[in-house]
């Protein structure tokens, strides 16, 4: 078999757990398999190295970001190579250029478009275990160094995996699973044995770490299921898998949360054609993603108009902001940067009615006031004032009967 292992930055936190994780991944070799190792920073590096960043810019070059994160990947590999090494084992590390990783040119979020593993595939011939510094590739046109946003070495992993036709592809975390909801806030959330890739993309982007949103999809764009296990247990974890008809009956699967969200209103907008164009153009040139967006009705020609991104594009955005509100004749704008989003999650939904006014009816009763709502076929969104956000996504477990026992 061919088996695409990787560990996330708390799995090779220390030399420690970089020992014991070589030990896993020789177990996996000793049993005869071709074995791929895609490792993510040590726990803590990637925030570090920001934080040095921004004690020289408040918005770092993002060339430059992503040459300084590139590293904290790169000293993983390197050390996880040398530990299996030392334990007599033939191993090879690789930073994703090497690795053949092929991105577009968005610094600090970029897609990967192709991966040339022809290195990865004469180590693995030569009978080495490939290790991989997960989250970075290099650019097609101008050749630099590109990293593929937070938690991207869960994408690293399954691309891989594609790529390689792997068996397997197998997420190691600090965590035995997927939960019906985040196990550090809410203490009966339940492990998951089996998800559908729908269901885990919802869930990875409405907030979810477990995953990066982008490894879901190419899961399910290229069919690999996705085992996400523990790196501390032998314990099963949960499948990821396309959809099958069992699954139909889970009104609601999961409850998630974002805390890296913020608002930004545009106030006194001119109501016209065009309007919304020329706000979000600029904003997606700036490659900025934008999430929920409401416009109320007008009054005398004027709307204001509210909409989220990541509180970390925040500045960045407010830079776009500031040219916008001049140049289509705005009043002002007002951003929030405490705000959260809470989403429950099922394929079930699509057929209920209901499932959303039980949510809203939930967090009425805990007092928490809704400041947007958004909604797809198979999730609910609403976000809210950041404080709630515990106390919300632990009424709506309870409220859709989630938890153990
Ligand atoms: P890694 O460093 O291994 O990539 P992450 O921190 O990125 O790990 O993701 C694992 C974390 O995701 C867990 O520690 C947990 O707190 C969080 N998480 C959020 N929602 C869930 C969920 N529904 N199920 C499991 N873990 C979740
Ligand atoms: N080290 C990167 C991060 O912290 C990528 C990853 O861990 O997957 O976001
Ligand atoms: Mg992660």
């Amino acid at each position: 078999m061919l088996v695409v292992q990787k560990y996330g930055g708390t799995s090779v936190g220390d030399i420690e757990k970089i020992k014991n994780v070589a030990r896993r991944v020789a177990q996996t070799k000793d049993k005869g398999n071709d074995v791929v190792v895609v490792v993510s920073a040590m726990a803590g590096e990637t925030d570090r190295l920001i934080g040095l960043a921004q004690q020289l810019a408040e918005i770092p070059d993002e060339r430059e970001m992503d040459l300084l994160l590139s590293s904290g990947e790169r000293v993983s590999a390197a050390l996880l190579a040398i530990a299996l090494k030392a334990m007599g084992y033939k191993a090879r590390s690789f930073t994703g250029r090497q690795a053949g990783f092929i991105t577009d040119e968005a610094h600090t979020k970029a897609r990967i478009k192709r991966i040339e593993a022809k290195n990865i595939l004469e180590a693995l011939k030569r009978g080495e275990i490939a290790v991989v510094a997960g989250f970075q590739g290099v650019s097609e046109l101008s050749h630099d160094v590109t990293t593929l946003g937070r938690g991207g070495s869960d994408t690293t992993a399954v691309a891989l995996a594609a790529a390689l036709n792997a068996d397997v592809c197998e997420i190691y975390t600090d965590v035995t699973g997927v939960f019906t909801a985040d196990p550090r806030i809410v203490p009966n959330a339940r492990k998951i044995e089996k998800i559908c890739f729908e269901e885990m993309l919802e869930m990875a982007s409405a907030g979810a770490k477990v995953l990066q949103v982008r490894s879901v999809e190419i899961g399910m764009k290229y069919g690999i299921p996705i085992h996400v296990r523990s790196t501390f247990s032998e314990e099963e974890g949960t499948m990821v898998v396309p959809f099958s008809k069992e699954m139909e009956e889970v009104l609601v699967s999961a409850v998630t949360y974002d805390k890296n969200q913020a608002r930004i209103t545009f106030i006194d907008v001119p109501d016209r054609p065009g309007i919304a164009a020329s706000i979000f153009r600029p904003i997606a040139d700036a490659n900025i993603n934008v999430d929920m967006i409401v416009q109320n009705v007008s009054h005398e020609g004027l709307t204001d108009l509210s909409f989220t991104v990541a509180r970390t594009d925040l500045p960045k955005a407010v830079q776009v902001v500031e040219e916008v509100v001049k140049e289509i004749g705005a009043k002002g704008y007002t951003t929030e940067d405490r705000i959260a989003k809470v989403s429950i999650i099922g394929v079930g939904m699509r057929s209920h009615p209901g499932v959303a006014a039980k949510m809203f009816e939930t967090l009425a009763k805990e007092g928490i006031n809704i400041l947007m709502i958004s909604t797809s076929e198979i999730k609910v969104s609403c976000v809210i004032d950041e404080k709630y956000t515990e106390l919300a996504v632990r009424a709506l477990h309870d409220a859709f009967n989630l938890g153990e026992g």
